[in-house]
């Protein structure tokens, strides 16, 4: 990956426009097992993301992802958006400026276990990390970009059987099973929209 590849003001557009048109599907699936307001919390996101996207995009990628991060932070709120914010601030924080895929699969390892130290969570408790740990799994097996937008789809369906025990979804306990976790959902849909703009440099 090399910065004339990387276009990031198409990335934060494929992003946005993905989590607009499945806002209702994320509120749907946190209307079933939580507030119901992830899809708005995510919409309102990644729309603040947008309306930055050029500044950001001048930026170099480390500081581009931090400033992503922190924009995240300040707009998703509710529990996601502290972290979303924190992947993409440690992804920038661990990220060179033209990174190979060797270090961006390091990257996103670590960004994963900086959103499971952030939310005191880990895998199989029916949350995002469901996603992102497959998702961190497949980069490191070397997966094409289409590979891993399926591994995250499938990972997102896997959180239907769960039952949760980290976020406002445990509150259910049992009840929690037999739904998809929304933030799994978001995530997936993020990846997908990341695989599919980088293509076969993902
Ligand atoms: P809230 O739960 O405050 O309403 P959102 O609805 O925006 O916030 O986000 C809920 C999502 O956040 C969940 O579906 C889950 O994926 C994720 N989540 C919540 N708490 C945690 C946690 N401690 N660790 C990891 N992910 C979490
Ligand atoms: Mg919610």
């Amino acid at each position: 990956m090399t910065e004339t590849s990387l276009d990031l003001s198409a990335l934060i557009t494929a992003c946005a426009d993905t989590i607009a048109a499945h806002a209702d599907e994320l509120t749907a699936l946190d209307q079933a097992i939580g507030d119901g307001d992830h899809g708005l919390n995510m919409r309102r996101g990644l729309e603040g993301v947008r309306a930055d996207a050029a500044a950001i995009a001048a930026k170099p990628l480390p500081d581009a992802l931090k400033a992503i991060g922190t924009k995240l932070v300040m707009t998703v709120g509710g529990a996601s958006g502290p972290l979303f914010g924190t992947f993409f601030m440690a992804l920038g924080k661990e990220l060179p400026a033209e990174p190979g895929r060797a270090e961006l699969n390091a990257a996103f390892a670590k960004a994963v276990d900086a959103v499971a130290a952030r939310g005191k969570s880990q895998a199989g408790q029916k949350t995002m990390l469901d996603v992102l740990y497959p998702v961190a799994q497949a980069l490191a097996a070397g997966s094409t970009a289409a590979d891993i937008a399926a591994a995250a789809d499938r990972a997102a369906e896997a959180t239907v059987p769960m039952k949760a025990t980290r976020g406002r979804a445990s509150f259910l306990g049992d009840r929690s099973i037999g739904h998809m976790d929304a933030g799994a959902r978001s995530s997936a849909l993020l990846v997908r929209s990341v695989a599919e703009a980088l293509g076969g440099n993902a």
